[in-house]
């Protein structure tokens, strides 16, 4: 039988050994989650992107941890974002709601604890930073913050680092748990009208690496946000400058963060909460299928209680939670569906993505990652294999799918999971008009 192990670089005993002074046993960390929306992991640098995207992020991620196969538990915002701030899968916190009506979204059931409740609950000072409409139109993601700003999508980088340097400004005895969200990356792309005036972006001369780069783009989504570009690679170039100036605020920032000595009892999370299509088959945007343009993350830690390495088996967002209880040494619980990802790295595993087809009790669509291979099992109850190793892009299910043993073999468990929806909130009119202009 043919067995290829995805390579684990991470040198397994090194991380725990730098645990071993416990640093924050007496002084809990501040904990500041970073969050790039849309962000696709294979444009960024440090993930192995040709063009010149983010080389502050990278420098970053070159002094952190990297899971190189980050996996977001849902292709959009909402249900992602709700499994980091709760270590469970959407079927399980609830919020798996489609926008098909443009008019509810679930909430977040009341039973599952949120980080930051836990978090302000061991005595943290609680901060969200958001420019994102979803997210503030659904109320449970203010459970347990002391502070929220609610920021306009057109505000980007530049002025959620002002929020960010302001808070991390306060003179205040309690450690603290900052949540910043950034939309740069978001569709309608930086350059925008409603974005407003952005300074120059450096030019990223490298062609866009993508197979479908010269293909005329049709069928975009909201086409009047980016008018007069006409290949799929002018759109590709678009993202990727969006990528860039957030990446220049990014940096920015990383440097007031050093001059204050921020690193030294700080723990970062940045990562994102999904991709974004670009026609690779052939739709654009992100939330429709569980293809990897989409599920394909960012996930980087830096702590002062962690070496530099680089983690190359599949993880779930759903493993920050309970990755960070271990890094920081708090007691968030131990009841997620995530697990601990550091300082040593799990027993593979199988790594789930879940989207849901309608707001009710219709079967989801199902997405099963066990080492390579991936498997997506549809509502009807076909499914389709992949090697990623061999096909990353996901051009050609396999026909023989012996090899994927283990992913039909978990499925079969993970299916007979309640299926645990929780209430719906509907948006106001307002919000879906915001929300419309985001193309939604
Ligand atoms: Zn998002």
């Amino acid at each position: 039988m043919r067995r290829r192990l995805i390579h684990w670089t991470l040198l397994v005993c090194s991380l725990l050994s730098a645990c071993a002074k416990h640093e924050f046993r007496h002084h809990p960390p501040n904990i500041v989650l970073i969050v790039i929306d849309t962000l696709r992991a294979d444009h960024v640098g440090a993930y192995g992107y040709s063009r010149t995207t983010t080389p502050a992020l990278d420098r970053f991620a070159a002094k952190g941890v990297v899971f190189s196969q980050a996996i977001t538990p849902a292709p959009w915002t909402a249900p992602t974002l709700a499994s980091v701030m709760t270590g469970e899968y959407p079927s399980r916190h609830g919020l798996l709601a489609t926008r098909d009506t443009k008019l509810t979204v679930a909430t977040i059931r009341d039973d599952v604890p949120m980080l930051a409740e836990r978090l302000s609950a061991l005595g943290y000072r609680t901060v969200a930073i958001v420019n994102n409409d979803w997210i503030n139109a659904v109320g449970s993601f203010k459970r347990g913050f002391q502070t929220w700003h609610k920021l306009p999508a057109t505000q980007l980088a530049d002025s959620v680092n002002t929020f960010v340097r302001q808070e991390m400004s306060v003179d205040d005895p309690r450690p603290l748990f900052l949540w910043a969200h950034y939309f740069d990356v978001h569709a309608p792309y930086v350059g925008h009208p409603k974005r407003g005036k952005e300074p120059p972006i450096p030019d990223i001369p490298e062609p866009v690496p993508a197979p479908q780069a010269d293909q005329p783009a049709r069928r975009v989504p909201n086409p009047e946000y980016i008018a007069g570009l006409e290949t799929i690679g002018d759109y590709l170039r678009t993202y990727d400058r969006g990528v860039r100036s957030w990446d220049r605020s990014f940096g920015e920032l990383v440097e007031w963060l050093t001059a204050r000595n921020a690193f030294a009892n700080t723990i970062f999370i940045v990562i994102s909460d999904h991709g974004d299509a670009f026609a690779e088959h052939g739709r654009w945007s992100h939330g429709f299928a569980l293809y990897q343009e989409m599920l394909g993350v960012v996930w980087i830690m830096r702590s002062p209680t962690l070496r530099p390495a680089r983690i190359d088996t599949p993880v779930s967002l759903v493993d920050v939670l309970p990755t960070l209880a271990r890094v920081a040494e708090l007691d968030l619980g131990d009841d997620a569906d995530g697990v601990a990802v550091l300082p040593s790295p799990p027993s593979p595993r199988v790594v789930w993505s879940e989207r849901l087809i309608r707001h009710d009790e219709t079967p989801r669509e199902i997405a099963a990652r066990c080492g390579e291979y991936k498997v997506v099992f549809s509502p009807d109850g076909r499914s389709r294999t992949y090697d990623l190793q061999v096909d990353p892009l996901e051009r050609t299910p396999l026909t023989d799918t012996h090899d994927a043993a283990a992913c039909f073999d978990a499925w079969a468990q993970f299916r007979q999971r309640p299926l645990r929806i929780a209430s719906t909130v509907t948006l106001d009119a307002g919000t879906r008009e915001k929300l419309h202009a985001l193309g939604y």
